[in-house]
Protein backbone atom coordinates (compact mmCIF):
# COMPACT_ATOMS: atom_id res chain seq x y z
CA UNK A 1 0.00 0.00 0.00
CA UNK A 2 1.33 3.39 -1.11
CA UNK A 3 -0.77 6.46 0.36
CA UNK A 4 -0.69 9.53 -0.82
CA UNK A 5 -0.63 12.20 1.93
CA UNK A 6 -1.54 16.17 2.55
CA UNK A 7 -3.33 18.56 4.50
CA UNK A 8 -4.73 22.14 4.31
CA UNK A 9 -6.19 23.35 7.04
CA UNK A 10 -8.41 26.91 8.10
CA UNK A 11 -11.45 28.11 9.26
CA UNK A 12 -13.07 30.68 7.67
CA UNK A 13 -15.14 33.52 9.27
CA UNK A 14 -16.06 35.67 6.24
CA UNK A 15 -17.31 38.67 8.11
CA UNK A 16 -14.02 38.91 9.88
CA UNK A 17 -11.87 41.96 8.82
CA UNK A 18 -8.02 40.10 7.84
CA UNK A 19 -7.56 37.50 4.38
CA UNK A 20 -5.12 34.43 5.07
CA UNK A 21 -2.82 35.07 2.21
CA UNK A 22 0.48 32.78 1.64
CA UNK A 23 2.39 34.39 4.19
CA UNK A 24 -0.12 33.31 7.19
CA UNK A 25 0.53 29.60 5.66
CA UNK A 26 4.17 29.88 6.03
CA UNK A 27 3.88 31.45 9.22
CA UNK A 28 1.26 28.32 10.04
CA UNK A 29 1.24 30.01 13.50
CA UNK A 30 -1.05 27.82 15.73
CA UNK A 31 -0.13 25.65 13.12
CA UNK A 32 3.11 24.36 11.89
CA UNK A 33 4.41 26.10 9.41
CA UNK A 34 3.56 25.37 5.51
CA UNK A 35 6.27 22.00 4.50
CA UNK A 36 6.40 20.10 1.84
CA UNK A 37 7.82 16.61 0.41
CA UNK A 38 8.93 13.77 2.98
CA UNK A 39 9.33 15.97 5.69
CA UNK A 40 5.72 15.87 6.53
CA UNK A 41 5.74 12.62 7.72
CA UNK A 42 8.56 12.29 9.63
CA UNK A 43 7.62 16.43 11.36
CA UNK A 44 4.43 15.01 12.15
CA UNK A 45 4.71 11.25 13.02
CA UNK A 46 3.44 10.35 16.89
CA UNK A 47 1.61 14.61 16.63
CA UNK A 48 -1.58 14.78 18.45
CA UNK A 49 -3.10 16.02 15.14
CA UNK A 50 -5.28 13.99 12.52
CA UNK A 51 -2.01 13.31 10.12
CA UNK A 52 -0.21 12.63 13.19
CA UNK A 53 -2.97 9.79 13.94
CA UNK A 54 -3.04 8.78 10.56
CA UNK A 55 0.88 8.58 10.04
CA UNK A 56 0.60 6.10 13.42
CA UNK A 57 -1.50 3.55 12.26
CA UNK A 58 -0.42 3.71 8.74
CA UNK A 59 3.17 2.63 10.54
CA UNK A 60 0.85 -0.26 12.65
CA UNK A 61 -0.01 -1.56 9.10
CA UNK A 62 2.87 -1.36 6.83
CA UNK A 63 1.62 0.99 4.34
CA UNK A 64 3.85 3.30 2.79
CA UNK A 65 3.28 7.43 2.38
CA UNK A 66 4.26 9.38 0.37
CA UNK A 67 4.08 13.30 1.78
CA UNK A 68 3.16 16.22 -0.39
CA UNK A 69 1.88 19.56 0.85
CA UNK A 70 0.49 20.17 4.54
CA UNK A 71 -0.61 23.82 4.84
CA UNK A 72 -2.61 25.20 7.37
CA UNK A 73 -3.28 29.42 8.82
CA UNK A 74 -4.71 30.89 11.26
CA UNK A 75 -8.91 31.00 11.95
CA UNK A 76 -9.07 34.73 9.38
CA UNK A 77 -11.54 36.08 6.88
CA UNK A 78 -10.98 34.46 3.20
CA UNK A 79 -8.20 32.67 1.96
CA UNK A 80 -6.48 34.21 -0.84
CA UNK A 81 -6.97 32.86 -3.77
CA UNK A 82 -3.38 33.01 -4.88
CA UNK A 83 -2.18 30.87 -1.25
CA UNK A 84 -5.07 28.06 -2.22
CA UNK A 85 -4.01 27.88 -5.90
CA UNK A 86 -0.59 27.75 -4.72
CA UNK A 87 -1.45 24.66 -2.11
CA UNK A 88 -3.80 22.83 -4.96
CA UNK A 89 -1.27 23.04 -7.80
CA UNK A 90 1.85 22.17 -5.87
CA UNK A 91 -0.64 19.11 -4.32
CA UNK A 92 -1.79 17.81 -7.86
CA UNK A 93 1.85 18.14 -8.75
CA UNK A 94 3.49 15.66 -6.33
CA UNK A 95 0.09 13.40 -6.69
CA UNK A 96 1.17 13.10 -10.74
CA UNK A 97 4.53 12.72 -10.01
CA UNK A 98 3.88 10.13 -7.30
CA UNK A 99 1.69 8.13 -9.87
CA UNK A 100 4.37 8.41 -12.49
CA UNK A 101 6.67 7.19 -9.56
CA UNK A 102 5.96 3.59 -8.03
CA UNK A 103 2.14 4.32 -8.00
CA UNK A 104 -0.47 5.60 -5.72
CA UNK A 105 -3.16 2.84 -4.29
CA UNK A 106 -5.14 5.73 -1.77
CA UNK A 107 -5.10 9.61 -0.77
CA UNK A 108 -5.18 10.57 2.84
CA UNK A 109 -6.33 14.58 3.37
CA UNK A 110 -5.86 15.80 6.69
CA UNK A 111 -8.24 19.10 6.17
CA UNK A 112 -10.49 21.43 7.93
CA UNK A 113 -13.65 21.36 6.10
CA UNK A 114 -14.27 24.82 6.31
CA UNK A 115 -12.43 26.75 4.77
CA UNK A 116 -13.68 29.61 2.06
CA UNK A 117 -11.41 31.25 -0.23
CA UNK A 118 -12.06 34.36 -2.39
CA UNK A 119 -12.95 32.64 -5.33
CA UNK A 120 -14.58 29.52 -3.89
CA UNK A 121 -17.23 29.15 -1.94
CA UNK A 122 -16.22 25.36 -1.33
CA UNK A 123 -12.47 24.66 -1.78
CA UNK A 124 -11.99 21.41 0.28
CA UNK A 125 -14.73 20.03 -2.29
CA UNK A 126 -12.96 21.54 -4.91
CA UNK A 127 -9.52 19.77 -4.38
CA UNK A 128 -10.79 16.69 -3.71
CA UNK A 129 -12.58 16.95 -6.79
CA UNK A 130 -9.29 17.75 -8.39
CA UNK A 131 -7.38 14.88 -6.68
CA UNK A 132 -10.48 12.66 -8.25
CA UNK A 133 -9.70 13.86 -11.43
CA UNK A 134 -5.91 12.60 -10.73
CA UNK A 135 -6.45 9.21 -9.64
CA UNK A 136 -9.99 7.99 -11.13
CA UNK A 137 -12.65 6.71 -9.33
CA UNK A 138 -11.24 3.22 -8.04
CA UNK A 139 -8.64 4.98 -5.84
CA UNK A 140 -9.81 5.48 -2.44
CA UNK A 141 -9.48 9.29 -1.19
CA UNK A 142 -10.37 9.24 2.83
CA UNK A 143 -9.83 12.87 4.78
CA UNK A 144 -10.28 13.63 8.13
CA UNK A 145 -12.47 17.19 8.76
CA UNK A 146 -12.93 19.64 12.20
CA UNK A 147 -15.64 19.07 14.41
CA UNK A 148 -16.97 22.79 12.50
CA UNK A 149 -16.52 21.85 8.90
CA UNK A 150 -18.98 23.23 6.85
CA UNK A 151 -19.57 19.80 4.98
CA UNK A 152 -20.48 19.97 1.45
CA UNK A 153 -22.37 17.46 -0.84
CA UNK A 154 -19.17 17.72 -3.07
CA UNK A 155 -17.05 16.86 -0.06
CA UNK A 156 -19.40 13.82 0.62
CA UNK A 157 -19.90 12.78 -3.23
CA UNK A 158 -16.10 13.24 -4.00
CA UNK A 159 -14.65 10.84 -0.87
CA UNK A 160 -14.60 7.43 -0.37
CA UNK A 161 -14.88 8.49 3.54
CA UNK A 162 -15.09 11.35 5.67
CA UNK A 163 -14.24 11.39 9.62
CA UNK A 164 -14.98 14.45 11.50
CA UNK A 165 -13.67 14.83 15.19
CA UNK A 166 -16.05 14.32 18.14
CA UNK A 167 -15.38 16.30 20.59
CA UNK A 168 -14.69 20.22 21.25
CA UNK A 169 -12.36 21.03 22.93
CA UNK A 170 -10.56 19.13 19.99
CA UNK A 171 -8.92 16.95 21.74
CA UNK A 172 -9.59 13.93 19.37
CA UNK A 173 -7.62 14.99 16.76
CA UNK A 174 -5.04 12.15 16.19
CA UNK A 175 -7.92 9.52 16.76
CA UNK A 176 -9.90 11.14 13.99
CA UNK A 177 -7.08 11.05 11.69
CA UNK A 178 -6.94 7.12 12.88
CA UNK A 179 -10.72 6.84 12.05
CA UNK A 180 -9.93 8.11 8.22
CA UNK A 181 -7.29 5.22 8.32
CA UNK A 182 -10.23 2.76 9.37
CA UNK A 183 -12.40 4.09 6.76
CA UNK A 184 -10.42 3.27 4.39
CA UNK A 185 -9.56 -0.16 5.89
CA UNK A 186 -13.42 -0.84 5.74
CA UNK A 187 -13.54 0.51 2.08
CA UNK A 188 -10.40 -1.43 0.85
CA UNK A 189 -12.08 -4.86 2.86
CA UNK A 190 -15.18 -4.13 0.81
CA UNK A 191 -13.64 -4.05 -2.42
CA UNK A 192 -15.94 -1.05 -3.44
CA UNK A 193 -17.69 2.57 -1.87
CA UNK A 194 -19.24 2.03 1.64
CA UNK A 195 -22.98 2.69 1.50
CA UNK A 196 -23.56 6.27 2.77
CA UNK A 197 -26.41 8.10 4.28
CA UNK A 198 -26.88 11.92 4.87
CA UNK A 199 -29.09 14.34 6.19
CA UNK A 200 -28.22 18.12 6.80
CA UNK A 201 -29.96 20.25 9.82
CA UNK A 202 -32.11 23.00 9.07
CA UNK A 203 -30.62 25.65 11.61
CA UNK A 204 -27.74 27.24 12.53
CA UNK A 205 -25.90 26.21 15.68
CA UNK A 206 -23.61 28.63 17.46
CA UNK A 207 -20.15 27.72 18.76
CA UNK A 208 -20.54 27.90 22.19
CA UNK A 209 -23.44 25.31 22.19
CA UNK A 210 -21.33 23.18 20.51
CA UNK A 211 -19.17 22.21 23.46
CA UNK A 212 -19.05 18.52 23.92
CA UNK A 213 -18.27 18.53 27.92
CA UNK A 214 -22.16 20.10 28.33
CA UNK A 215 -25.47 19.19 27.53
CA UNK A 216 -26.78 18.46 25.09
CA UNK A 217 -23.43 17.93 23.10
CA UNK A 218 -21.71 15.37 25.36
CA UNK A 219 -24.71 13.37 25.05
CA UNK A 220 -25.38 13.57 21.56
CA UNK A 221 -22.03 12.25 20.83
CA UNK A 222 -22.30 9.33 23.49
CA UNK A 223 -25.86 8.57 21.26
CA UNK A 224 -23.59 8.85 18.11
CA UNK A 225 -20.90 6.41 19.13
CA UNK A 226 -23.59 3.99 20.47
CA UNK A 227 -25.03 3.92 17.17
CA UNK A 228 -21.82 2.87 15.97
CA UNK A 229 -21.82 0.06 17.57
CA UNK A 230 -24.98 -0.97 17.20
CA UNK A 231 -25.00 -0.86 13.02
CA UNK A 232 -21.21 -1.72 12.70
CA UNK A 233 -20.57 1.79 11.03
CA UNK A 234 -18.97 5.39 11.22
CA UNK A 235 -20.98 8.09 12.06
CA UNK A 236 -19.69 11.58 11.78
CA UNK A 237 -21.88 14.79 12.69
CA UNK A 238 -20.04 18.05 12.40
CA UNK A 239 -21.89 21.02 13.57
CA UNK A 240 -20.37 23.52 11.16
CA UNK A 241 -19.40 26.83 11.56
CA UNK A 242 -21.51 29.45 11.68
CA UNK A 243 -19.55 32.52 10.64
CA UNK A 244 -19.26 31.21 6.65
CA UNK A 245 -21.69 33.03 4.59
CA UNK A 246 -21.94 30.31 2.12
CA UNK A 247 -24.61 28.25 1.15
CA UNK A 248 -23.57 25.06 2.92
CA UNK A 249 -23.13 26.03 5.69
CA UNK A 250 -24.33 24.65 9.06
CA UNK A 251 -24.52 21.35 10.54
CA UNK A 252 -24.77 17.63 8.49
CA UNK A 253 -25.01 14.26 10.14
CA UNK A 254 -23.33 11.56 7.71
CA UNK A 255 -22.46 7.55 8.36
CA UNK A 256 -21.01 4.68 6.21
CA UNK A 257 -22.12 1.47 6.68
CA UNK A 258 -24.49 -1.54 6.04
CA UNK A 259 -27.21 0.12 8.69
CA UNK A 260 -26.33 3.65 7.86
CA UNK A 261 -29.49 4.87 6.17
CA UNK A 262 -30.75 3.96 10.37
CA UNK A 263 -28.22 5.21 12.17
CA UNK A 264 -28.02 8.76 10.57
CA UNK A 265 -32.01 8.72 10.75
CA UNK A 266 -31.74 7.78 14.87
CA UNK A 267 -28.66 10.93 15.53
CA UNK A 268 -30.71 13.30 12.95
CA UNK A 269 -33.80 12.76 15.66
CA UNK A 270 -31.84 13.24 18.55
CA UNK A 271 -29.91 16.42 17.22
CA UNK A 272 -33.28 17.97 15.50
CA UNK A 273 -35.55 17.63 18.71
CA UNK A 274 -35.94 19.26 20.78
CA UNK A 275 -35.05 22.56 19.31
CA UNK A 276 -34.46 24.39 22.62
CA UNK A 277 -31.88 21.97 23.94
CA UNK A 278 -29.36 24.36 21.83
CA UNK A 279 -30.56 27.33 22.67
CA UNK A 280 -27.91 29.58 24.72
CA UNK A 281 -27.41 31.95 27.79
CA UNK A 282 -25.17 34.89 26.55
CA UNK A 283 -24.92 38.14 28.54
CA UNK A 284 -23.82 41.76 27.38
CA UNK A 285 -20.14 42.58 28.79
CA UNK A 286 -22.11 44.38 32.15
CA UNK A 287 -24.19 41.67 32.88
CA UNK A 288 -21.81 39.16 32.77
CA UNK A 289 -18.78 41.14 35.14
CA UNK A 290 -22.19 41.74 36.94
CA UNK A 291 -23.17 38.44 37.90
CA UNK A 292 -19.60 36.96 38.13
CA UNK A 293 -18.56 39.89 41.09
CA UNK A 294 -21.78 38.76 43.03
CA UNK A 295 -20.72 34.37 42.49
CA UNK A 296 -17.39 35.42 42.85
CA UNK A 297 -18.48 36.59 46.75
CA UNK A 298 -19.17 32.98 47.52
CA UNK A 299 -16.68 30.91 45.85
CA UNK A 300 -12.53 30.64 46.43
CA UNK A 301 -12.54 29.65 42.84
CA UNK A 302 -12.34 32.20 39.85
CA UNK A 303 -15.75 32.80 38.09
CA UNK A 304 -14.44 32.26 34.16
CA UNK A 305 -15.71 34.58 31.63
CA UNK A 306 -15.70 33.71 28.15
CA UNK A 307 -14.74 36.97 25.84
CA UNK A 308 -16.38 34.82 23.21
CA UNK A 309 -16.37 37.49 20.38
CA UNK A 310 -13.13 38.02 20.12
CA UNK A 311 -11.66 34.38 19.59
CA UNK A 312 -8.44 34.07 17.99
CA UNK A 313 -9.98 30.62 17.63
CA UNK A 314 -12.48 31.96 14.79
CA UNK A 315 -11.42 35.04 13.23
CA UNK A 316 -11.08 37.46 15.78
CA UNK A 317 -7.76 39.13 16.79
CA UNK A 318 -7.69 39.05 20.66
CA UNK A 319 -7.42 42.92 20.34
CA UNK A 320 -11.18 44.03 21.52
CA UNK A 321 -11.80 46.28 24.98
CA UNK A 322 -15.78 45.54 25.56
CA UNK A 323 -14.50 43.34 28.14
CA UNK A 324 -12.10 45.61 29.85
CA UNK A 325 -13.87 48.64 29.62
CA UNK A 326 -17.18 46.82 31.21
CA UNK A 327 -13.97 45.47 34.28
CA UNK A 328 -13.25 49.41 34.84
CA UNK A 329 -16.38 50.74 34.58
CA UNK A 330 -17.99 48.13 37.37
CA UNK A 331 -14.72 48.73 39.68
CA UNK A 332 -13.95 44.92 39.50
CA UNK A 333 -10.14 45.98 40.28
CA UNK A 334 -10.99 48.14 42.96
CA UNK A 335 -13.41 45.45 44.61
CA UNK A 336 -10.42 42.27 44.26
CA UNK A 337 -7.13 44.41 43.46
CA UNK A 338 -4.78 42.02 41.61
CA UNK A 339 -7.29 38.92 41.64
CA UNK A 340 -9.00 39.76 38.41
CA UNK A 341 -6.99 39.27 34.87
CA UNK A 342 -8.08 39.25 31.28
CA UNK A 343 -5.90 37.51 28.44
CA UNK A 344 -4.32 37.00 26.21
CA UNK A 345 -4.80 40.73 25.10
CA UNK A 346 -2.49 41.62 21.33
CA UNK A 347 -1.01 44.46 21.19
CA UNK A 348 2.61 44.58 20.15
CA UNK A 349 3.51 48.65 20.81
CA UNK A 350 1.83 48.49 23.91
CA UNK A 351 4.00 45.39 25.12
CA UNK A 352 6.53 47.24 23.59
CA UNK A 353 6.15 50.21 25.60
CA UNK A 354 5.68 48.13 29.18
CA UNK A 355 9.71 46.75 27.76
CA UNK A 356 11.21 50.35 27.33
CA UNK A 357 10.00 51.12 30.77
CA UNK A 358 10.40 48.09 32.36
CA UNK A 359 8.74 46.27 35.40
CA UNK A 360 7.30 48.52 38.12
CA UNK A 361 6.96 51.71 35.45
CA UNK A 362 4.04 53.60 35.48
CA UNK A 363 2.89 54.27 31.74
CA UNK A 364 0.40 55.59 30.01
CA UNK A 365 -1.40 53.22 27.27
CA UNK A 366 -3.77 53.32 24.62
CA UNK A 367 -4.59 49.18 24.54
CA UNK A 368 -6.32 47.31 21.95
CA UNK A 369 -8.05 48.56 18.92
CA UNK A 370 -11.77 49.47 17.46
CA UNK A 371 -11.73 46.93 14.76
CA UNK A 372 -14.69 46.08 11.93
CA UNK A 373 -17.56 43.85 13.02
CA UNK A 374 -20.16 42.98 11.09
CA UNK A 375 -22.89 45.24 9.19
CA UNK A 376 -20.67 48.56 9.57
CA UNK A 377 -19.95 48.35 12.67
CA UNK A 378 -17.03 48.68 14.97
CA UNK A 379 -16.10 47.26 18.52
CA UNK A 380 -15.68 49.55 21.57
CA UNK A 381 -12.91 52.41 21.61
CA UNK A 382 -8.87 51.38 23.01
CA UNK A 383 -8.53 51.67 26.38
CA UNK A 384 -6.44 54.87 27.75
CA UNK A 385 -5.40 54.48 30.76
CA UNK A 386 -2.44 54.43 33.66
CA UNK A 387 -1.12 50.83 34.16
CA UNK A 388 1.64 49.51 36.22
CA UNK A 389 3.96 47.04 34.47
CA UNK A 390 4.18 44.03 37.05
CA UNK A 391 6.08 41.53 34.94
CA UNK A 392 8.31 41.13 30.94
CA UNK A 393 7.61 38.09 29.20
CA UNK A 394 9.71 37.01 26.03
CA UNK A 395 6.37 35.58 24.89
CA UNK A 396 8.02 31.63 24.92
CA UNK A 397 5.13 29.51 26.49
CA UNK A 398 5.41 26.05 27.00
CA UNK A 399 1.63 24.65 27.09
CA UNK A 400 0.35 22.30 29.26
CA UNK A 401 -3.17 21.68 29.29
CA UNK A 402 -5.37 19.14 27.20
CA UNK A 403 -5.50 21.37 24.06
CA UNK A 404 -1.44 22.38 24.02
CA UNK A 405 -0.11 19.01 23.56
CA UNK A 406 2.89 19.72 25.52
CA UNK A 407 3.79 22.13 22.76
CA UNK A 408 5.40 25.82 22.35
CA UNK A 409 4.24 28.76 21.56
CA UNK A 410 6.25 32.59 20.73
CA UNK A 411 4.28 35.24 21.48
CA UNK A 412 7.16 37.75 21.30
CA UNK A 413 7.60 40.83 24.05
CA UNK A 414 4.83 40.43 26.32
CA UNK A 415 3.94 41.90 29.66
CA UNK A 416 1.63 41.84 32.87
CA UNK A 417 -0.22 45.05 33.23
CA UNK A 418 -1.87 46.33 35.89
CA UNK A 419 -4.37 49.33 35.40
CA UNK A 420 -7.10 49.73 38.11
CA UNK A 421 -6.27 46.47 39.84
CA UNK A 422 -7.50 44.48 36.81
CA UNK A 423 -4.01 42.59 35.40
CA UNK A 424 -4.13 41.87 31.58
CA UNK A 425 -2.08 39.94 30.10
CA UNK A 426 -0.58 41.84 26.90
CA UNK A 427 1.56 40.02 24.06
CA UNK A 428 3.29 41.15 20.67
CA UNK A 429 0.75 38.21 18.71
CA UNK A 430 -2.25 36.59 19.27
CA UNK A 431 -3.77 33.33 20.66
CA UNK A 432 -6.67 31.65 22.18
CA UNK A 433 -6.66 31.48 25.88
CA UNK A 434 -6.72 28.05 25.43
CA UNK A 435 -4.25 27.13 28.27
CA UNK A 436 -3.33 28.28 31.85
CA UNK A 437 -0.07 28.65 31.12
CA UNK A 438 -1.30 32.03 28.92
CA UNK A 439 -1.68 33.51 32.02
CA UNK A 440 0.94 32.32 34.21
CA UNK A 441 4.15 33.35 31.75
CA UNK A 442 3.33 36.42 32.92
CA UNK A 443 3.22 35.89 36.46
CA UNK A 444 -0.22 35.90 36.93
CA UNK A 445 -1.74 32.64 39.01
CA UNK A 446 -5.02 32.04 37.19
CA UNK A 447 -6.19 29.55 40.47
CA UNK A 448 -5.55 32.35 42.62
CA UNK A 449 -7.88 35.09 40.96
CA UNK A 450 -11.66 35.85 41.35
CA UNK A 451 -12.38 36.79 37.67
CA UNK A 452 -10.68 35.51 34.91
CA UNK A 453 -12.08 36.96 31.39
CA UNK A 454 -10.19 34.64 28.66
CA UNK A 455 -10.22 35.52 25.24
CA UNK A 456 -11.70 31.89 23.74
CA UNK A 457 -15.14 30.68 22.83
CA UNK A 458 -14.75 27.16 23.95
CA UNK A 459 -11.36 25.64 23.87
CA UNK A 460 -10.35 27.05 27.48
CA UNK A 461 -12.81 24.97 28.87
CA UNK A 462 -10.63 22.01 28.68
CA UNK A 463 -8.06 23.59 31.10
CA UNK A 464 -10.15 26.19 33.08
CA UNK A 465 -13.11 24.46 33.47
CA UNK A 466 -10.76 21.99 36.36
CA UNK A 467 -10.54 25.21 38.47
CA UNK A 468 -13.67 27.40 37.51
CA UNK A 469 -16.33 27.72 40.48
CA UNK A 470 -18.90 29.37 37.60
CA UNK A 471 -18.49 30.14 33.43
CA UNK A 472 -20.30 32.76 32.02
CA UNK A 473 -20.15 33.35 28.53
CA UNK A 474 -20.38 37.51 27.28
CA UNK A 475 -20.92 39.29 23.85
CA UNK A 476 -18.50 42.14 23.66
CA UNK A 477 -18.22 43.40 20.48
CA UNK A 478 -15.98 41.83 18.42
CA UNK A 479 -15.46 39.83 15.06
CA UNK A 480 -16.88 36.16 15.95
CA UNK A 481 -21.14 36.40 16.21
CA UNK A 482 -21.51 34.09 19.24
CA UNK A 483 -25.46 34.54 17.82
CA UNK A 484 -25.35 33.85 14.36
CA UNK A 485 -28.66 35.50 13.55
CA UNK A 486 -26.90 38.72 14.34
CA UNK A 487 -24.70 38.58 11.21
CA UNK A 488 -25.96 39.74 8.02
CA UNK A 489 -26.06 36.71 5.97
CA UNK A 490 -26.55 36.71 2.40
CA UNK A 491 -25.85 33.47 0.80
CA UNK A 492 -27.47 31.03 2.83
CA UNK A 493 -30.94 29.90 1.37
CA UNK A 494 -34.28 30.94 3.01
CA UNK A 495 -34.75 27.54 4.56
CA UNK A 496 -31.82 27.59 6.60
CA UNK A 497 -32.82 29.35 10.38
CA UNK A 498 -30.14 31.51 12.10
CA UNK A 499 -31.45 29.83 15.54
CA UNK A 500 -32.27 26.32 16.94
ZN1 LIG B 1 -12.79 23.41 15.22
Amino acid sequence: MRIFVAGFQHETNTFAPTKADWAAFEAGSGFPPYRRGPVIVEAYRGRGIPIGGFIDLADERGWSLVGSVWAGANPSAHVTEDAFERIAREMIEDLQAARANGGVDAVYLDLHGAAVTEHLEDPEGELLARIRAVVGPEVPIVASLDLHANVTAQMLAQADGLAAYRTYPHVDMADTGRLAGRLLERRLARGEREPIAIRRLSFLLSLNAQCTMMAPADAVYDELKALDTRHDGVLNFAMGFPAADIAECGPVIWGYGDGAEVAVDALFARVDQPRDQWRLDLRSPEAAVREALSVAATTDRPVVIADTQDNPGAGGDANTTGMLHALLALEAGARYPGKVALGVMADAEVAAQAHAAGVGASIDITLGESVPTWGGQFSDAPVKATAIVRQLSDGKVTLKGPMGMGGTVTLGPSACLDIQGVLVAVSSLKTQMLDREFFRFVGIEPEQMKLLVNKSSVHFRADFAPIASHILVAKAAGPMAADPADLPWTRLPATMALRP
